[in-house]
């Protein structure tokens, strides 16, 4: 006893909750037990997995059994109807009845049944996940959240049988619960997404530039501003057509800010003389915009390009540069 309890007190580093979950269960089943009861009572602990099938209960099978008035629904709790009418052996073989199903279904689909949830995970290479979380700083690319707080997955954006490439531009992360609730959507609206990331309107300039590209992503493609303000200054717009910065879906965004740094990077090599950015999307005709596929500026700025640079973006209102 001494000897384990000082451990567990004193001697046990702990990196995760493993450790201690892992003591416990064997305690718990009288000192010897399988990996598979370890690895039940470690996901027992993961909030994120409970979490997916909170969402899988409530929004398809506890929709599907109410709509079938199998089962009521009070706050966080359901109900089975008419459970007390059951007799005491008519429990029993109900329960095996759904053991019955279960293993039916199970034996007729086999591990396909769970492919939707291993997808991803699969098909990315180990170095391609580590440089997808380091690019994401290990957060979730939609909600923001940390790896330490939530699993991070790393996903197709355009799903791969859908036409996604393998390349990194595709990829990106998301935490548990955003992956799921994309997961969660069926194969038709994995299939709107491709769609709707392909869409193009046949007569904007933009949709059909004929300049040369100078950088692209999956989502996203860079050329030079035909009009240009400073030398060397950039759009970056986004493939499918919308109209502003509004518009952008967040792995859109994603882009078209990764594009920006390689572009920085790119043009100060070939410019020394490049000492600064004035980044900016105009949104709507009062704003100044004139061309409505959305697209962003990036104004490369050298010293003394202007008398007074004081306040940048804030003189496009004549004279509100300098505030002081
Ligand atoms: P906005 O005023 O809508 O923010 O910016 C539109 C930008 O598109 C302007 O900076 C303008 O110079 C640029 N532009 C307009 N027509 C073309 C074109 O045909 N090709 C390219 N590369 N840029 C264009
Ligand atoms: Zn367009």
């Amino acid at each position: 006893m001494s000897n384990l309890k000082d451990f567990i007190e004193k001697k046990m580093s702990m990196s995760h909750i493993y450790q201690p979950v892992m003591i416990k269960t064997l305690l718990e089943n009288g000192g010897i037990t399988d990996k598979k009861t370890i690895a039940k009572n470690i996901l027992s602990y993961d909030f994120s997995q409970i979490e997916y099938y909170e969402g899988i209960t409530n929004n398809m099978v506890g929709h599907v059994l109410r709509k079938n008035e199998v089962v009521l629904k009070d706050k966080n709790n359901y109900k089975l109807k008419l459970f007390e009418d059951l007799s005491s052996t008519e429990v029993p073989e109900l329960i095996a009845l759904c053991d019955e199903k279960i293993n039916e279904y199970i034996k007729k689909r086999g591990a396909k049944i769970w492919e939707h949830r291993r997808r991803n995970r699969k098909a990315v290479p180990g170095s391609t996940r580590y440089q997808v979380l380091k690019r994401a700083d290990g957060r979730c690319e939609l909600c923001g959240i940390s790896k330490e707080e939530k699993a991070l997955e790393v996903d197709h954006i355009i799903p791969k049988n859908n036409g996604g490439e393998d390349s990194i531009d595709n990829y990106q992360a998301l935490c548990f619960s955003c992956n799921a609730n994309k997961r969660d959507t069926d194969d038709t609206d994995f299939r709107n997404l491709s769609v709707k990331y392909q869409a193009r309107k046949p007569d904007c300039i933009f949709c059909n530039i004929s300049r040369k590209i100078i950088a692209e992503n999956e989502l996203s493609i860079a050329f030079y501003d035909k009009y240009p303000v400073t030398l060397k200054h950039v759009l970056i717009v986004p493939k499918r057509h919308c109209n502003d910065y509004f518009e952008l879906s967040q792995p859109e965004i994603n882009a078209m800010i990764r594009l920006t740094h390689i572009l920085k990077e790119k043009l100060k090599t070939q410019d020394k003389n490049i000492s600064g950015f004035n980044i900016g999307f105009n949104s709507g005709e009062d704003a100044g915009q004139t061309v409505f596929h959305c697209h962003m500026h990036l104004i490369p700025r050298r010293k003394g390009d202007v008398e007074n640079p004081i306040g940048g973006v804030r003189n496009l209102i004549p004279g509100k540069g300098d505030y002081k």
